[in-house]
């Protein structure tokens, strides 16, 4: 996966601001940040699309699951609120093609889906 900019942050190529990682899992702030806090949590290992993850890789969702709770406490908005979003494909607005969460927050986001 030499191509994916995503592989390349977590090996080190491209750097990131680095917010929590574990030996599945990095967390770094968005380039392009949308809310105040703005981060990116992704699995080391290379999922195209939220499609792509098989049954072994549901280990990977947990992980990042598990990291967003950590991140939502690093970046104090754990009781104020946040939201976290998966986009999948292009209808879902998917821009970077290595499965990735984003978590939102540090304002009142607003309602709806789109
Ligand atoms: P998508 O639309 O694929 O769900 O979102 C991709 C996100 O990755 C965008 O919010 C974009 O700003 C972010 N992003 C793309 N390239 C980089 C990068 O090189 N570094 C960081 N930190 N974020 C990136
Ligand atoms: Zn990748």
């Amino acid at each position: 996966m030499e191509e994916c900019i995503f592989c390349k942050i977590v090996a080190g190529t491209i750097p990131s601001r680095k917010v929590y990682e574990d030996e599945r899992v990095l967390a770094f702030d968005d380039i392009h940040p949308m809310a105040p806090v703005h981060v990116i949590i992704i699995p080391k290992r290379h999922w195209a699309t939220l499609m792509d993850v098989d049954s072994a890789g549901m280990a990977d969702l947990q992980a990042m699951m598990a990291a967003g709770q950590e991140v939502a406490r690093l970046k104090k908005v754990d009781q104020r609120g946040f939201r976290v979003v998966i986009n999948c494909n292009k209808e879902g607005g998917q821009v970077v093609w290595h499965l990735h969460m984003h978590l939102l927050g540090g304002l009142r986001l607003k309602d709806g889906l789109a």
